[in-house]
């Protein structure tokens, strides 16, 4: 069992398979990219199957993949089969823009996929092109149709950003009137890779909360599991339910279970921490089993206790990375 020096067990690894997307959300990155990482500097499947299953033997047994757009990695279907045949292992989810082809949603159910984390900011075309700078709203409409039909577990992730979709936020907690999903709305953070300035946010999910409730006093709140990052709510008679995630008001931290492992192979202990120790080049290094294992202890042994102590960590020049090179 691996727990921090707060006493928090880890139990769920996000792993970043790809740091490249292809739309370009700026509260991610910046128009023209990123500094793309060369292959050979990224994490091969075998590495990274090869730390999954350490991390099994250590007590993980929920493993997310997130990037960039983990459905640009190539073969990545197959790489999920490897995936779940690691033993431990009990979930295996995905956080994706849903512009990839509709059949990956057979593909994935027919693997037993846990859940599906759908990443769309508004529920106007426009709005969503002004948002990710690219005209794929139609793709990922049908992607979210097809997700439905086809009964997998779906949550839908949305960034709340001032001047940019607070028309969209009833209409999405409307959307799960119909719709068996979850719709979460997140704070923006400054993971955005030096693509625009990061102001503080007005929107905080206290009044993200006060706005949906006002229109619906009724909506009753949620158990949510003991590590959720969610604060959970369901209108009385809808299908699905909404929630809010604290990511910038960080108060989730006391419970955080996530290991987050990068693109690159860079361990972050938290969101908010500037780098992180890299396993790639430890394993490349010839680290055997016994090093890695300890390795984890070793840096969960000297965690933050939450998202602003890591921030103050940092050093003060660093710029903030992208969500994309950490692995939203
Ligand atoms: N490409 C996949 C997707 O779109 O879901 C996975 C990676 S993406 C970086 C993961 C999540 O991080 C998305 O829901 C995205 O909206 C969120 N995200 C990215 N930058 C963010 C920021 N600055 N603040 C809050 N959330 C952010």
């Amino acid at each position: 069992m691996l727990v921090d020096n707060h006493g928090r067990p880890l139990r769920y690894l996000r792993l970043g398979v790809t740091e490249r997307c292809n739309l370009r959300c700026f509260y991610c990155m910046p128009e023209e990219g990123l500094a793309w990482s060369a292959k050979n500097q990224l994490l091969s499947y075998e590495e990274m199957l090869r730390l999954v299953t350490i991390l099994a033997g250590l007590g993980i047994d929920k493993v997310r993949l997130t990037g960039g757009e983990p459905f640009v990695r190539k073969d990545l279907v197959y790489f999920m089969r490897e995936l779940k045949a690691i033993k431990g292992i009990k979930q295996l989810s995905i956080t994706t823009n849903g512009t990839a082809p509709v059949e990956t949603i057979a593909q994935m159910k027919a693997l037993g996929i846990h859940a599906v984390n759908l990443s769309l900011d508004s529920l106007n075309p426009e709005r969503f092109a002004r948002i990710t700078r690219r005209n794929e709203f139609d793709k990922v409409w049908s992607y979210f149709e097809e997700l439905m039909n086809q009964g997998l577990r779906t949550k839908i992730n949305a960034v709340v950003m001032e001047e940019h979709n607070l028309e969209d936020i009833l209409p999405m907690v409307a959307l799960t009137e119909k719709h068996s999903v979850s719709v979460r709305f997140i704070e923006e953070m400054p993971f955005n890779g030096g693509s625009k300035g990061y102001q503080k946010i007005k929107w905080n999910y206290e009044k993200i909360l006060h706005h949906i409730l006002n229109k619906h006093p009724q909506a009753l709140r949620l158990d949510d599991h003991s590590s959720s990052t969610s604060y959970n709510y369901k209108v009385p008679g809808y299908a699905g339910s909404f929630g809010v995630i604290p990511a910038y008001s960080r108060a989730i931290c006391a419970t955080c279970d996530r290991i987050r492992i990068t693109p690159k192979g860079e361990l972050k202990t938290c969101l908010y921490q500037n780098g992180g120790f890299s396993f790639r080049d430890y394993m490349r290094a010839g680290a055997t089993d016994k090093d890695l294992q300890a390795k984890f202890r070793e840096h969960f042994g000297r965690r933050a206790k939450n998202g602003f102590e890591a921030e103050q960590n940092k050093e003060q020049s660093a710029s903030f990375e992208s969500m994309a090179t950490i692995g939203g």
